[in-house]
């Protein structure tokens, strides 16, 4: 009996020993996130996670930064159900989902790690920081600012209150319109200054401050070539049509994509010695003997003063995640309707800047894209092969209601009116391939196919039936269309652009609908970007730069003026701010 108790004894502690060594080491998981699989390899010691480590992902630069914070927070807190990064929520599952994959190998439990108390994450933070210029966001304004006054000499610092930077300027396709570029003289496309501004104008329904287009109009062409020879951004080499303008002027960053624009503008900030702040978000702006000298922020819970001894940008974007703020303005813009935008879109900027008196205008124009995910609200690139003059819209009866290459609103609005508030666009396999729109966004291409937002089928007829689309109106519109693009002159909607008749399948079918883009209205600025007063007079030590202004763009912004803008009043902002005493 002595012997079989001795013997059991042996077994439980061999098995407990077996425990503890299956536990300690390392264990690698899978997760999928917005790009694609997340691998990770977590390492245990005593229990704990002691590390973690990415071997593979496929998430844009701004994303995987949601990975950094995630991975602090699990060693911080020896917990793997934390907090999700806002605004990064797809890869924030997947890492999560990759790291409980790995610890279901250690043989641990979740629930089984043993809580620490996070230790306070302030401790690399001052509670006041110094700089010359400080800029609160870090989207495409406030880096190109940031470039700008370090090249300027400046000492600056970039407060962002997300865990990544970029903002909208990341999530957008990073298009930029730019008169006289480089690609316009190659196809010898006429273009000029004064053309572009009356694009904006018109586009805007004369509701822009002339003064304020202008400049931008003036400097886009050189902001480009900043972009490119300065701060190294690559752009393709072809151009895009948007909607309202009356040539191809749009340059497009490589992939299309504003990864680009943030990925090159990050590291020239970085170069230059710039420090961003990330986690940080600035609540108050404080004035010294009537200037703007200084910025409130929180960093974890903790408040922190960033003086600036020469100024404040606002470079915060615009309002389209704020729904109060949407609705307080404009109604229509409510609940029901979808938003592109990052969550980081909450109008901060705006908000602050009345605090001390500054104007606002336009705040009611608040524009939505036409052709979003109808489930999701986000951007489709894939429909940039309507920019490209390729792919028609059609309602499920199967006819076209608006000229394709219009303003955004105007579709936007055609769209609302059509059965079930949504479009179909159409487009061929040549077109496909000319466009090359499934290679340059595979991820949404392949996610489109798999939701059964997008159809690709061999014949027009299988394609409707899809989404239920009358398919004889279909093949009439179609074959009406070619015919105006035979005779080169579209009798229905006046096309703009070259006419592209449609050949043989397979064809494809992508519901659309609209969702919140842009916000017009913001803070009232001057050409040098400085904050204007209810009074009209400059609030010192203030600038704005970005989607956070108002009245460049009236009622309406033409696809691609945003990178131009940006960048144009962000060198201005950032220029002014580091020449201030
Ligand atoms: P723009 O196109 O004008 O540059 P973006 O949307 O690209 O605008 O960038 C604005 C940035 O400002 C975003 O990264 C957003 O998270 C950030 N932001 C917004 N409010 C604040 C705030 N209160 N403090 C710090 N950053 C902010």
């Amino acid at each position: 009996m002595k012997k079989l108790m001795s013997l059991m004894l042996c077994c439980v502690l061999l098995m407990a020993a077996a425990a503890v060594a299956l536990a300690d080491g390392t264990f690698q998981g899978e997760g999928t996130g917005k790009g694609g699989t997340i691998k990770v390899e977590l390492t245990i010691e005593n229990d704990e996670i002691a590390d973690i480590a990415v071997l593979e992902h496929e998430e844009t630069p701004g994303f995987a930064d949601a990975m950094d914070t995630l991975r602090a927070a699990m060693i911080a807190t020896n917990q793997v159900d934390v907090d999700m990064v806002a605004g990064a929520t797809l890869s924030s599952t997947g890492f999560i989902e990759a790291v409980k994959d790995a610890l279901s190998k250690s043989g641990i439990a979740p629930e089984a790690l043993v809580a620490k108390e996070a230790a306070t994450q302030t401790a690399d933070r001052e509670a006041e920081y110094d700089a010359d210029v400080v800029i609160v966001g870090a989207g495409g304004a406030g880096l190109a600012a940031a470039i700008t006054a370090a090249e300027d000499g400046a000492k600056v610092i970039v407060l962002e209150k997300m865990s990544n930077v970029g903002g909208n300027t990341l999530i957008s396709g990073g298009e930029m319109a730019a008169p006289g570029n480089w690609l316009q003289e190659k196809e010898g496309i006429e273009d000029s200054v004064e053309q572009f501004c009356q694009d904006i104008l018109t586009g805007g329904d004369n509701e822009n401050d002339p003064e304020l287009v202008r400049v931008l109009a003036e400097n886009a062409l050189d902001a480009a070539t900043w972009l490119r020879d300065d701060v190294g951004v690559e752009f393709e080499d072809y151009m895009l049509f948007f909607g309202g303008h009356s040539v191809k002027r749009s340059l497009v960053p490589k992939n299309a994509s504003g990864v680009e624009l943030i990925e090159k503008l990050t590291a020239r900030a970085e170069a230059l010695g710039v420090v961003i702040h990330k986690n940080t978000p600035a609540v108050k702006l404080v004035t010294e003997d009537g200037k703007v000298a200084a910025v409130k922020a929180e960093y974890n819970g903790q408040e922190i003063t960033y003086h600036a001894a020469k100024g404040v940008i606002l470079a915060t974007g615009g309002f389209g995640s704020n729904l109060e703020m949407r609705k307080a303005n404009n109604p229509d813009m409510d609940e029901k309707i979808l938003s592109t935008n990052s969550v980081g879109s909450t109008g901060d900027g705006i908000i602050m800047a009345q605090e001390l008196g500054a104007q606002t205008v336009d705040m009611q124009y608040i524009q939505t894209y036409p052709t979003c995910d109808p489930e999701t609200g986000t951007l489709l690139y894939v429909g940039d092969v309507r920019l490209e003059g390729r792919a028609i819209l059609v309602n499920l009866e199967g006819k076209r209601f608006v000229e394709e290459l219009e303003r955004r609103d105007v579709i936007s609005l055609a769209v609302t009116e059509q059965t079930g508030g949504v479009s179909y666009m159409f487009w061929d396999e040549a077109s496909m391939q000319a466009s090359g729109v499934n290679a340059s966004h595979k991820q949404e291409y392949d996610n489109l196919i798999e939701r059964g937002i997008l159809v690709k089928a061999d014949t027009v007829e299988e394609a409707c039936a899809h989404f239920g689309i009358d398919a004889v109106e279909m093949q009439a519109t179609i074959d009406r269309y070619n015919q105006y693009c035979q005779d080169g002159k579209d009798l229905e909607f006046n096309k703009r652009g070259d006419l592209i008749a449609f050949t043989d399948g397979p064809y494809y079918i992508m519901k659309t609908t609209p969702a919140i883009h842009h916000t017009m209205g913001g803070l009232k600025i001057n050409t040098e970007a400085q904050v204007v007063d209810t009074d009209g007079n400059v609030i010192p030590g203030l600038y704005a730069a970005g989607e956070v202004t108002g009245d460049i763009h009236g009622t309406n912004r033409l696809g691609s003026d945003a990178i131009a803008d940006i960048t144009v009043y962000g060198r201005i902002a950032g220029h002014n701010a580091a020449a201030q005493e």
